[in-house]
């Protein structure tokens, strides 16, 4: 994909993130990587609203910022995502999301596996996803906490503030985030009702059919 085009999707995909109300305010990070090898990332401060593509953060493949506006304060947590994931890591996104920051604030939350399984998309777009602990804004250690899963993993949620994801490509990782959020959602409809999750038989076919890593 061309540079041009890809400035016009991260915008577009932003302000749709923006406009359904997965992200509010300037919350929230987007970065790509761009077909020579160098990224394409959302500027300080920036709503997801209004990103404007002729702006966005531009490193090239050595990681010089070559043009556009300073990058978010946030950029650590998608190095670590790039510098380990290699070749899957297309794209980044990390928003405050409603229902995934409360999902982390929750004590019965299983750190490991925040997800139970409810439904298959969940476990074929995002695999387990990983509780990690409260950083202070700024802290460098959130990107080392993701350096740490050693590329294990394509989805955490930084407790008490807000999940990262990565996939292949922009449109995969919005996707993907998309997944997190309305599972995460479906979580606290369910919340103290009974109800059925997916078998351990209807999980291990599943990941036989669909080569989910988990
Ligand atoms: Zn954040």
């Amino acid at each position: 994909m061309s540079d041009t085009r890809l400035r016009d999707e991260i915008c577009t995909l932003a302000r749709s993130l923006y406009e359904r109300g997965y992200t509010h305010g300037s919350t929230g990070n987007i970065s790509a990587r761009t077909e020579s090898g160098g990224l394409l990332v959302s500027p300080t401060g920036t709503s997801f609203g209004r990103l404007d593509p002729a702006r966005l953060s531009h490193f090239d493949a050595d990681g010089v910022l070559v043009d556009g506006d300073k990058p978010t304060k946030e950029m650590p947590l998608h190095m670590a995502f790039y510098d380990t994931r290699g070749t899957r890591a297309g794209a980044v996104v990390h928003l405050h999301s409603h229902y995934s920051v409360a999902l982390s604030m929750l004590p019965e939350t299983d750190p490991n596996d925040a997800l139970p399984p409810v439904t298959p998309y969940s476990l074929m777009k995002l695999g387990r996803v990983k509780i990690l602990p409260y950083f202070q804004p700024g802290d460098k250690a959130m990107g080392d906490a993701i350096r740490d899963l050693d590329g294990q993993r394509s989805a955490v949620i930084l407790a008490n503030h807000g999940p990262v994801v990565t996939a292949g490509s922009v449109e995969n990782a919005v996707y993907a985030m998309e997944e997190l959020e309305e599972t995460a959602r479906l979580v606290f409809t369910l919340h103290g009702r009974p109800h059925h999750q997916l078998t351990p038989v209807q999980i291990a076919r599943l990941v036989e059919t669909f080569d989910i890593d988990l």
